[in-house]
Order: C-alpha cells, then structure tokens, then sequence
C-alpha cells in the first residue's frame, strides 16, 4: 500500500495540459458547466468507441470540463453517439432520445454519425444521426482524435 502511494507521489498528474477556453458562449449553457453523457453506439465498428475510452481516460481527462459519462438516458442530458444509424438501432437510438430530460443535446461523434462514412449506402444502414435526432454538435474525423473529441465536449459544457 505503501509502494503505490509512493508511486502515485512520484508519477504526479499525468494529464495533458488543459488548452485554452473558447470565447463561444456554452451550447449547454443552462446547465451550469456539467454535462452528464449517455453513451449511444448506432452501428459504429467501434473506432470511435476506443478514442472516446481515451478522451475519458487520465490523459485527455474530459471530466475535469464538466463532461462525465453516465449508464441511463434518464440520469443524462447529451447523447453521445457513434456509427451510422443502423436499421436495428433507428428506433432505440429515437426512444433514447425521448428518455432524456428536457434541456437535452446530442453530440455526433466520427464521419460515420455525421454523414454515415464509408457505410454510406450500406444496405443496413437507415441514416446519419442528424436523420434520427437532432445534433447539436458534430466531430468530424474517422476516428476523430480523443482531443478533438474533448473539444466537442467542451463547446457543450463551456468549460
Ligand atoms: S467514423 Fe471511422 S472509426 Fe468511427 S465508426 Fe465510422 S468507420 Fe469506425
């Protein structure tokens, strides 16, 4: 036990330094600076999924600007969500949305929820997110890097 509060003291924060704060006024602004983030993947060949895993991670640190992940709809108010909207995921991706509590964001993360990608097309696939929810703020890259990710977030909670 000793060892590893030792380690911890000598390791110190690891954390990426915290890049200036926009001049845009917040998009969640009524929510005071803290987001609270439900999770969606519509179809994504989980790209995404692992650079979001990074933006929440002790490097890249999104909490520290108020963003913070959460497992219901009810307890949240952005979605956050990946892939092309695949036709089995359409309707829970829209009965997702509506379980959120009023004001209510959604955040489409990569090429693929925002214009479907290299799935455009696909036989399986009904649309991009803007097609199935209303987007509030769109990340481009494929995958988009975990700092353009925090960026993304930030523009939400204005921190
Ligand atoms: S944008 Fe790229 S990484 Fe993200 S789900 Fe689509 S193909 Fe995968």
């Amino acid at each position: 036990m000793l060892n590893l509060w030792r380690k911890i003291r000598r390791t110190g924060r690891v954390a990426e330094p915290a890049p200036p704060r926009s001049d845009e006024p917040a998009l969640a602004a009524e929510l005071g600076g803290s987001v609270q983030i439900r999770h969606v993947d519509a179809g994504s060949c989980n790209g995404c999924e692992v650079e979001i895993g990074s933006a929440f991670g002790p490097v890249h640190d999104a909490e520290r600007y108020g963003a913070r992940l959460v497992a219901s709809p009810r307890h949240a108010d952005a979605l956050l969500v990946t892939g092309p909207v695949t036709r089995n995921m359409a309707e829970p991706l829209r009965r997702t949305y509506e379980a959120l509590p009023e004001p209510k964001f959604v955040v489409a993360v990569g090429d693929c929820a925002r214009n479907c990608g290299v799935f455009a097309e696909a036989y399986g696939v009904a649309g991009a997110v803007r097609d199935v929810v209303p987007v509030d703020v769109e990340i481009a890259g494929c995958p988009p890097r975990p700092e353009e990710i925090v960026d993304g977030l930030r523009k939400l909670t204005g921190r």
